[in-house]
């Protein structure tokens, strides 16, 4: 059962290979990674942990911007910018940050350090021993409905997005429950009629 001391076969295929429940898949300092409530993987504050805490830094590959758009093209969500010439590529198996989830309501955000070229999980308040470690992944609003998000906050947008676009996503979802109601501030349209984009969100899942 055990696996010994290296964890990089445990922390490849964040969808392929779940964690059984309660098993560890990476630990550093300050976090321990396992299964999620929120989504597959997730990371856990092992102990208290002060607020402006440098939890654990984000590493990867460092890619040009040439390369880091290609990747980009073929769905990898894992990259940074560094800065005007360089991204950096989360996607790899030494780093176990790529598994912190996206949360509306985070205790951490990332911060550059542009001297530095480095990137670091910081935590945004003081965070209890066992909280989930979580991010606001800053996806703009491209396909976002393909990102729903399961964060649990009580104010949960529904949605991957960064917090500028909120508000938006908040318009676009009243409206949408406005109109599935039958609602009188739309224009009646009979059904069948919607534009295709609408189709995203009542395709099972
Ligand atoms: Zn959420």
């Amino acid at each position: 059962m055990e696996t010994g001391t290296t964890n990089q076969h445990n922390l490849e295929g964040r969808s392929s290979t779940p964690a059984l429940h309660d098993e560890i898949v990476a630990e550093t300092e300050w976090v321990v990674f396992r299964r999620s409530p929120i989504h597959g993987i997730g990371g856990f504050a092992k102990k208290d942990i002060p607020a402006g805490t440098r939890i654990l830094e984000y590493v990867g590959e460092k890619i040009t911007k040439e390369e880091s758009a290609r990747r980009c093209q073929a769905n990898n969500v894992y990259i940074f910018c560094l800065n005007d010439r360089y991204d950096i590529d989360g996607n790899v198996p030494w780093n176990p940050a790529r598994f912190l989830n996206h949360s509306c309501r985070p205790n951490c955000e990332t911060e550059l350090d542009e001297d530095e070229e480095r990137i670091w999980i910081l935590a945004l308040r003081d965070i209890r021993a066992g909280e989930e470690l979580t991010f606001n992944y800053g996806y703009d609003l491209s396909e976002y409905k393909d990102y729903p998000c399961n964060c649990g906050a009580p104010d949960c947008v529904g949605y991957i997005v960064a917090e500028e676009f909120f508000e938006h996503v908040r318009r676009q979802r009243e409206l949408e429950r406005i109109a599935a109601e039958g609602g009188s501030s739309t224009p009646a349209q009979p059904r069948g009629q919607n534009p295709p984009a609408t189709s995203a969100a009542q395709s099972p899942r």
